[in-house]
This record gives C-alpha cells, structure tokens and sequence, in this order.
C-alpha cells in the first residue's frame, strides 16, 4: 500500500505566495488564502476498485485548500477536473442505512408538505442512483427526471422507472431544455470548482419562469473546521461552502434564498431558492457568518495537522496492542482518514453495509472492504466509525452479530 506526504501549512503558504494567486471559483475575487495541504491522495474515493492491484495504482492529486476571505469560500486551489471518472462503478448511495433513510425520508416529507413539491416535474442534477428521487416522486406524486452518468436504471422495479427518466450524463448547458417545475442538486455542488459558472448554468436552463424552485443540499464546511474533521477533506470534494457562502453564491447568481437550514446533525447544508431578474441582498441570520468563517479557518490550519497525529498515534496504538482496529464506512471519509494519516497495515479491513461494496478494494489504499457479517469471523477489538452519526446504529448491528468490540466515533 502506498502513502501520502503531509506538508504543513507553512509550507503550503509559502508556495501559494510565491505563485500569483487564483480568482475564487465562487466570486472570482483574488483574496483567498492556503490554509491546508495533503499531497497525493486518490483521486476518487468512492469509487471501489475490482483488485488491490487497480486500487494502488489509482490516479492521485493533492489538496490545496484555500479559504476566501471575500466570500467565505474553501477550495482546491490545486484541484484538476481532467482526474474525475463518474460512471455506474461509482458507489456513493447511503441508502442501505436506517440513519439516513429516516433523514431522507423526513427532507422528503418536508420538501411535499412544507414547499408543496407536490405533482410537479422534478429535475435532479448529480441524482447518483436516484434513490432519494425516486422517494420524493412517490410521495408526492411527482414525475423525475434525473441526470447523473452514475446512474443504475435496473436497480428499480418497473413501477418506479414509469414515474422517472433518465439522462446517463454529467449536466451541463446542453441539458437546458429538460424543463421541470423543481431543480434538485444534492451533494454534487461539492464535486464543481467552477461553482459561479455552474449555478448560471442553471439559472440560465430557467429563464423567465419565476415558478421554479430550486433545492441544494451539500456538507457544511462549518463542523469541519470546527471539529477539525480532516477526513473530510478529500479529492472529490473541490468545493466546501458554509451557509453564507452558499447564500452569497446564489444571491449574485439571481436567485433569492426561501430558506437555509441545517440538517443531519448540522452535516448538511439546505437551501431553497427561487429564480429572480436580478442579484438579491442576504436577508437571513445564517448567511451572516463570513468573519466566523475566517476564524474557523484559521483554526483549522493551527490544528490540522495535531488532530492528524493524535488519530495516526490513536490507530497505531490499538493495531501494536494488538486489537485488530477496523474501520467502519468505506466512504470517502475512510480513504481520506487512511490516505492523510497515513495508516497502511495497521488496519487490516474496513466494513460497510452497503452490499454493492463488499469484496471490493479502497483506492490508493488497496484496504479490502467486507460485510458486517464477514467481520464476524475477524474478531476486531475496536471498531473505529468513520461518522458519529452512525454509532447507535453500528453498535446495535455489532450486538446483534455477537461481536464484542469497543466501538469509537471519530
Ligand atoms: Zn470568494
């Protein structure tokens, strides 16, 4: 298994200085700042390799983050779009957990009674397998159109394709004329650098409609600064925006925010928006946080590399004690946990329920990826879950397999 080279922060100021620095991708500004470096991590970190030997030889990139002291975004500034490969193989559906089914069944329960998603066409850009799409068309009798080149059609029943169409692309101005009465985006924003151009693009697919209502939902870069949460930041995400910087994004972009929430345990980021003629001016508490935000930052780049090394020493302990560390989740978090700790051997599997996953192998890391039923006979003394969220729900699956283990949230 390869490694990945940490730099300190310093560093990576002293390289951003010497080079001119970029517009924002958000508000095209030239006021961001490097605040965090990772060298040579995958690429894709969903996307589940078939051998060990494909996954280690995965194309890598480095992480570059930036923060805009303008309008409060975080991006890659080092991020290269020619690295990314969406198709059918990749493996992003959350689905096949209790925890978030009852979050995506109560978003879609609130988008029909309390925004009357109600009979409309819904268009879902980045609709991954369309699990939630397919949710929100039964429930409120609507009609999907949903757009993503990972899409997997067959993994639904026939009633459920007759109420839904399907574009295998990645979205963009070509789309336009898939006209519908609701634009959804969820967790897909986050994969775009070129955010500003994305929502004209969009804004532009609705032109003088005013009856649309548009609906994003992405991760709120906020926890992750505060908590320190670098197995948050990964490759694929080349964008990290928090409330104001999102608000700020789509007011500039003509379009007034109806609301901005938080959600999930304050994960994820909600807005809905609808379409205006001109720029709009922030009107909500949320949107208010640009000096929070500066703050945070900062702290992010003072701690950053602590936290790094207290989980690096955290794991390395468990695997020297002898307790067979394991890692719950092999999502994007796990790679990124693994990638930027630099944690090779000293965890030998990770677990996830998603069955699509299991006998398939980590990018870059090359780690084997098993079921919780496999994980039975591999008698792990510590099950380390890679978002807290999930603790209840994995320490009842452990309980019923019979598997004593301690059970750590990051
Ligand atoms: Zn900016």
């Amino acid at each position: 298994m390869a490694t990945s080279t940490q730099r300190n922060s310093d560093q990576a100021a002293a390289t951003e200085a010497h080079g001119s620095p970029k517009p924002c991708p958000n508000c095209h500004e030239t006021r961001s700042r490097a605040i965090y470096s990772v060298d040579s991590i995958p690429a894709h970190s969903v996307l589940l390799m078939p051998t060990q030997d494909a996954a280690t030889k995965y194309p890598r990139g480095d992480m570059r983050l930036s923060f805009c002291e303008a309008c409060g975004f975080l991006a890659n500034s080092a991020f290269d779009v020619t690295l990314n490969e969406y198709s059918p193989d990749y493996e992003e559906t959350q689905h096949f957990s209790a925890r978030f089914n009852r979050f995506a069944d109560e978003l879609v329960a609130d988008l029909v009674e309390r925004f009357g998603m109600r009979n409309k066409r819904v268009l879902e850009i980045g609709c991954g397998k369309a699990e939630f799409l397919r949710r929100l068309c039964e429930a409120g009798d609507n009609f999907g159109i949903g757009v993503d080149p990972s899409i997997r059609p067959e993994r639904f029943s026939a009633e459920a394709r007759s109420k839904m169409q399907f574009v295998s692309e990645l979205y963009s101005e070509e789309h336009s004329d898939l006209k519908a009465d609701v634009i959804l985006c969820r967790h897909t924003l986050e994969h775009i650098q070129p955010t500003r151009e994305f929502l004209d693009v969009v804004r532009r697919s609705i032109g003088d409609r005013r009856d649309v209502q548009v609906c994003f939902e992405l991760p709120d870069v906020r926890i992750v600064l505060e908590e320190t949460r670098f197995w948050d930041v990964y490759y694929e995400h080349c964008s990290y925006f928090s409330a104001g910087s999102l608000a700020r994004l789509f007011r500039e972009a003509s379009f007034d925010v109806v609301d901005l929430w938080r959600a999930y345990d304050d994960q994820y980021l909600l807005l809905v928006a609808e379409p205006t003629e001109r720029p709009t001016q922030a009107a909500l508490p949320i949107e208010d946080d640009l000096a929070e935000m500066s703050a945070l930052a900062s702290a992010f780049e003072t701690h950053s590399q602590k936290q790094i090394a207290h989980w690096r020493d955290t794991i390395g302990t468990f695997h020297r004690e002898g307790r067979k560390p394991v890692l719950w989740g092999a999502g994007s978090k796990c790679v990124a946990f693994l990638t930027t700790a630099g944690l090779e051997h000293e965890v030998e599997v990770v677990v996830d329920i998603n069955p699509y996953k299991a006998g398939k192998f980590l990018p870059a890391t090359g780690h084997p990826v098993i079921s919780p039923e496999q994980l039975k006979g591999y008698e792990p003394g510590v099950v380390v879950v890679m978002n807290s969220i999930y603790l209840d729900e994995v320490q009842k699956q452990l309980d019923q397999l019979g598997i004593d283990a301690e059970v750590v949230g990051t």
